[in-house]
C-alpha cells in the first residue's frame, strides 16, 4: 500500500463496517496505514446491531492501537449516511435511523466521523488512487451492489447521503426485481449478485458470484457469454447518464466486478463510447483494492480534526 500514504497529520483509526467483516486499520503521524485487521460482522437484531458492531470495532481497535496516540476515528458505514453522521438506513445490516457518530463517540471515547462507505472508498481513489490530481470524478463500485461517490470541483457531492445512488437507475425498465421495490435498476442488472442470480435463474446451476459467471463465459458457456454481455451493456448505459450529466475527466470503477480487468474494462470503454458520443470519458480501474474504504475513513477523520 506505499502508493496509500495519507502524508503528515494526527494519527487517526479507521474502521470500515461491511456486510460481511469489518476492516480496521490505524494511520500513524507520518500518514502510514498499519496493517488492516478484519473480523466478521456479528450478527444480531436490527435493534442491536449497531452495538454489536460498535462493540467488536471497540475491541478491534485496542488491539491495533498499542503505544499509537489516536486522537479521532473515522468509520464508514453502508446504506444511506446523512451529513451528521446518523446510519439512516442500510439494507445489508438491518439498521433503520441509528445515530451512529453519538454511539460510536460513546463507545470510542474519541471524536469520530461517520461516512458512506461508497464515498470513503472514493474519497481515497480520488486523492490516494486512480483518482490522483483529478477534481471532476466519479468513482462507481460495482460489487454485491451498485454505487457510486461524486466528485465536482475536488468537493463530495452528497446531497445529503442520496446522491450517486447509480445502482438505483432504471436501465432496464420492467426487468428484474430489486431490493429498492423497482424493477430494472442497474443493481438488479449487472451487480455481481445480479449475475449470479440471472445465470442461476436461467441455468439451475448455482454459481458464486461474478467471477465464476465470467469464467464460464470464457469458456463459452451460452448462457454466461448472454448474461454477461448484458451485464456490461447496462453498466455502460448507466455510466454514459453519469459521462452526459457531470463530464467528469474520468469514472473510477472499482469493486469485485472490476477485479474482472480488459474482459470488463475493454467492452465498457467501447460501448460506453457508443452510448456517449459528445465527449469520450476514460474509465480507470480502481487501484486501492478492498481498502479503499478503510483508507477513506482515514482520510474523514484526518479532515474533520482539520475543520474542529
Ligand atoms: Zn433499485
Amino acid at each position: 500500500m506505499n502508493e496509500s500514504v495519507l502524508g503528515p497529520g494526527p494519527a487517526v483509526a479507521a474502521v470500515d463496517i461491511g456486510g460481511t467483516a469489518i476492516k480496521l486499520t490505524v494511520v500513524d503521524s507520518d500518514g502510514r496505514p498499519g496493517p488492516v485487521l478484519r473480523i466478521p460482522t456479528p450478527r444480531a437484531e436490527p435493534e442491536q446491531v449497531a452495538h454489536a458492531v460498535l462493540r467488536s470495532a471497540a475491541d478491534g481497535l485496542r488491539t491495533l492501537a498499542g503505544s499509537a496516540a489516536v486522537t479521532a476515528v473515522g468509520i464508514g458505514a453502508p446504506g444511506v449516511v446523512d451529513d451528521e453522521g446518523h446510519a439512516v438506513f442500510s439494507e445489508n445490516l438491518g439498521w433503520r435511523d441509528v445515530p451512529l457518530a453519538r454511539l460510536a463517540g460513546d463507545q470510542l471515547a474519541l471524536p469520530v466521523t461517520v461516512v458512506h462507505d461508497v464515498r470513503a472508498a472514493g474519497e481515497a481513489e480520488r486523492r490516494l488512487g486512480a483518482g490522483r490530481g483529478l477534481t471532476d470524478v466519479a468513482v462507481v463500485a460495482v460489487g454485491t451492489g451498485i454505487a457510486s461517490a461524486v466528485f465536482l470541483g475536488g468537493a463530495a457531492h452528497t446531497a445529503g447521503g442520496y446522491a450517486g445512488e447509480i445502482g438505483h437507475a432504471v436501465v432496464r425498465p420492467g426487468g428484474e426485481p430489486c431490493a429498492c421495490g423497482n424493477r430494472g435498476c442497474l443493481e438488479a442488472t449487472a451487480s455481481s449478485a445480479a449475475l449470479a442470480r440471472r445465470y442461476t435463474a436461467r441455468t439451475g446451476t448455482p454459481v458464486s458470484g461474478s467471477a465464476d459467471v465470467l469464467r464460464r463465459a470464457r469458456q463459452g458457456d451460452p448462457v454466461a457469454v448472454e448474461l454477461w454481455d448484458d451485464a456490461v451493456d447496462a453498466l455502460a448505459l448507466g455510466l454514459s447518464h453519469v459521462a452526459a450529466l457531470l463530464a467528469p475527466e474520468a469514472i473510477i470503477v472499482g469493486g469485485g466486478l472490476a477485479q474482472a480487468g480488459d474482459d470488463l474494462f475493454i467492452p465498457l470503454q467501447r460501448r460506453l463510447n457508443d452510448y456517449h458520443r459528445l465527449r469520450p470519458v476514460p474509465l480507470l480501474p480502481a487501484r486501492l483494492g478492498e481498502d479503499a474504504g478503510v483508507l477513506g475513513a482515514a482520510l474523514a477523520a484526518r479532515d474533520a480534526g482539520g475543520r474542529a
